[in-house]
């Protein structure tokens, strides 16, 4: 028995019938696909910050984000941002880019390729007709895609697909999928959108930057290291 696919999704994923029914949905993507990054190679003093779903729209963020000069990258799921499309337009003005994290932010592995390009694709649109953007980053939801996702994500025109190796909890403490348990040169960190955080998002990411300080990390801009064929 042969392995033909590159294996990441379930054996019955819908990227190995997606191809055989003409008419029933796009075609699939069958150029390269995007790489799937959680760190990057740096030697740089950087690390960075990345902002998932948009549901807490704290103003005080705008001004942390102008005064420190911070370059974020937040990753906006449609439903959650819902009426708040222009506090992200602050941000954006202030400098913040704005990358795709779905229309309706799915578990998205195993799903069929019409559903997911739909979802991605569609928050492509979104994006680009309420902030003139076409993001090249993706974030998967939950962290969860097989390689219809990543098809998926490339017939999108999406550069990347970004995980994160550390994430910065709704207490302000930081925890880590894998490696060691401190911050290094390169490190991705996501910051979910927590139920009703102990800490605004502001002040965890004041207190993130105090710890960066004692490190000797600064914030870089993602979209500056991945994302480039
Ligand atoms: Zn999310």
């Amino acid at each position: 028995m042969l392995a033909v696919l590159v294996g990441c999704g379930p054996s019955d994923g819908p990227g190995d019938g997606a191809g055989r029914s003409p008419g029933a949905g796009p075609a699939p993507w069958t150029g390269p696909l995007p790489p799937v990054v959680d760190r990057v190679p740096t030697r740089d003093a950087v690390v960075f910050l990345t902002y998932d779903d948009g549901a807490e729209r704290d103003p005080r963020f705008i001004d942390l984000v102008r005064e420190r000069r911070l370059p974020v990258s937040l990753f906006l799921t449609d439903s959650v941002v819902g009426p708040g499309y222009a506090h992200f337009a602050r941000l954006r003005s202030v400098g913040a880019s704005l990358q795709n994290h779905t229309l309706d932010h799915p578990a998205l592995r195993g799903l069929p390729y019409a559903g997911q390009r739909a979802e991605i694709c569609g928050q492509q649109r979104k994006l680009a007709s309420r902030f003139g953007v076409r993001p090249r980053l993706f974030r998967p939801p939950y962290g969860t895609y097989d390689t219809t996702t990543l098809r998926a994500a490339a017939d999108c025109g999406i550069a990347a697909v970004v995980l994160w190796r550390a994430t910065l909890e709704p207490d302000g403490h930081l925890t880590y999928t894998d490696g060691p348990h401190h911050l290094n040169p390169g490190d991705i960190i996501a910051v979910p959108s927590g139920e009703a955080p102990s800490l605004t998002l502001t002040e965890r990411t004041a207190r993130l930057l105090d710890e960066l300080a004692e490190r000797g990390l600064e914030v870089g801009r993602l979209e500056d290291h991945v994302g480039h064929r």
